[in-house]
C-alpha cells in the first residue's frame, strides 16, 4: 500500500472545524509539525492556552479523521499553545544564543541541569531519577522534568500514575512523589501512544512544562532529556536556559563515541557541561558480590580527562538498581542505606558544589517510607 502523506492528512483535517472560530482547522492555521513515518502520523493542533481544555473533542476528531484515511496505522495528535499564536505561523528560527538571552528561565527554580546520553539505553532515566533522589536526600527543593518526548519513564521509575490536574484550566500541579515534584510528557500522552515528534511539537510541549506548571520554588531541576544528539536535542538545549548539563555513558568506546558528541552539543550552545558519569561501570554479582568488569571499564574517567570535564562518579551495573528504578522505587529512596545510594548523594552533592560553590553535607540515610 502506497504511503500516506502528509497533503492526505491535511486533507482529511480540512473536515474538521473549529466551531468556535468558525472554520477548519486547516484554514486556520491550527496544523503545524505533521510528520508521516511508515503510517504512524503525529501533528500538533495550535490552540490558546485558554481554550486548551475544552477542546479534547476537537483533537479526538481530527485523530479520527486522520485514522479513516488507507495506510495509516496510528495518529497522535497534541494540543499545543503557542504564548502569541499567528495562525500559519512558521516554526521560529532557532539560532544558537547564549544562556543568558535564552528563554525558558522558570521563576522560583534557580537552576536547572540536563541530564543527556549520545544514545539510548544507557541508563540516562535511572541515573536522572537516582540523582534528583539523592538531590533531595541532601536537602534540596528537587524538580524532575521528563523531556525525553521518545520514551518518557519517569512516571513508572518515579512510581507516579494519573494526571496532572490544574485549579484554574490553565496552570497545571506538578505531579508528586518522593518529596520530587514531576512533569512528563508521558502524564499528558499514554505511555504507549507511538510517539512521533518534529521540532515544532517538541518545543511546544517542553514549553507549556516549563511555562505552564506550578514549579514553585525549587533548588533544582533536574531534565531528562531525549537519548542522542540530534535536531531535536539541540534545540531543546538551546530553549531551556540551562546552568549545565551531565553526560551519563556506558564505558563501551562506541558509547563513549556517543558522548563526545553529547559535550559538543552543550558547547555549540554555550552550556557548561558539569561531568560524565559511568553508568553500568563494572558488574557486582548479586549472590558473591563480586566485582567484574564486564566492559573495558574506566573509559569514561580517561574521556572525561581528555575532553577536560569531571569524571563525576561510576555506577554499577547492578540487578538493584535495575529492579528498583524499574519498579517504581530507586534504589536511592528504596534503599537509602546502601552503597548505591551513597554513591548517587555523593555525585549529588559534587554537582551541586560545582554549581554554586556551596557544600551541601552528603546526609545520612534519610527515613523515607516507600509505600
Ligand atoms: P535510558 O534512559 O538511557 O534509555 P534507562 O534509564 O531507561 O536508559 O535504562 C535502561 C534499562 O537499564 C532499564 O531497565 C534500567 O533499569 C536498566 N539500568 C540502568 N542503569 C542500570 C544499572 N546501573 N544497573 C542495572 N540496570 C540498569
Amino acid at each position: 500500500m502506497a504511503e500516506v502523506t502528509e497533503r492526505e492528512v491535511l486533507a482529511a483535517l480540512r473536515q474538521i472545524r473549529d466551531p468556535a472560530r468558525g472554520g477548519d482547522v486547516v484554514s486556520l492555521g491550527m496544523i503545524s509539525g505533521v510528520v508521516v513515518r511508515d503510517g504512524n502520523v503525529g501533528f500538533a493542533i495550535e490552540v490558546e492556552p485558554e481554550r486548551g481544555p475544552r477542546l479534547e473533542p476537537l483533537r479526538k476528531a481530527a485523530e479520527a479523521a486522520v485514522e479513516a484515511l488507507p495506510g495509516v496505522v496510528s495518529v497522535t495528535a497534541v494540543l499545543t499553545a503557542e504564548a502569541h499564536p499567528r495562525p500559519g505561523a512558521a516554526p521560529r528560527p532557532q539560532a544558537p544564543q547564549p544562556a543568558a538571552a535564552r528563554g525558558g528561565l522558570v521563576p522560583g527554580v534557580k537552576a536547572i541541569v540536563a541530564v543527556a546520553s549520545g544514545k539510548g539505553g544507557v541508563g540516562k532515566s535511572t541515573v536522572a531519577a537516582n540523582l534528583a533522589l539523592a538531590l533531595h536526600a541532601n536537602g534540596l527543593a528537587v524538580g524532575v522534568l521528563d523531556a525525553d518526548i521518545y520514551g518518557p519513564s519517569m512516571p513508572r521509575m518515579l512510581g507516579i500514575s494519573g494526571r496532572p490536574s490544574s485549579a484554574d484550566g490553565k496552570i497545571l500541579r506538578p505531579m508528586q512523589n518522593y518529596g520530587l515534584k514531576c512533569m512528563s510528557i508521558g502524564f499528558l500522552v499514554p505511555e504507549d501512544t507511538a510517539m512521533i515528534w518534529r521540532g515544532p511539537m517538541v518545543m511546544s510541549a517542553l514549553q507549556q512544562m516549563l511555562r505552564d506548571v506550578d514549579w514553585g520554588e525549587l533548588d533544582i531541576m533536574i531534565v531528562d532529556m531525549p537519548p542522542g544528539t540530534g535536531d531535536a536535542q539541540l534545540t531543546m538545549a538551546q530553549q531551556v536556559a540551562l546552568a549545565g548539563a551531565v553526560i551519563v555513558s556506558t564505558p563501551q568506546d562506541i558509547a563513549l563515541i556517543d558522548a563526545r558528541r553529547g559535550l559538543s552539543m552543550f558547547n555549540k550552545v554555550n552550556v557548561p557541561v558539569l561531568g560524565i558519569i559511568e553508568n553500568m561501570s563494572y558488574f557486582l554479582c548479586p549472590h558473591c558480590g563480586e566485582r567484574s568488569e564486564i566492559f573495558s571499564h574506566g573509559g569514561a574517567r580517561r574521556e572525561a580527562e581528555r575532553l577536560g570535564t569531571e569524571f563525576l562518579g561510576e555506577v554499577p551495573l547492578d540487578l538493584a538498581i535495575r529492579e528498583t528504578s524499574d519498579g517504581g522505587q530507586p534504589v536511592t529512596v528504596s534503599q537509602p542505606d546502601s552503597a548505591h545510594a551513597l554513591l548517587f548523594r555523593q555525585i549529588a552533592a559534587r554537582l551541586w558544589q560545582k554549581l554554586t560553590g556551596a557544600e551541601t553535607p552528603v546526609r545520612a540515610p534519610p527515613r523515607i517510607v516507600v509505600e
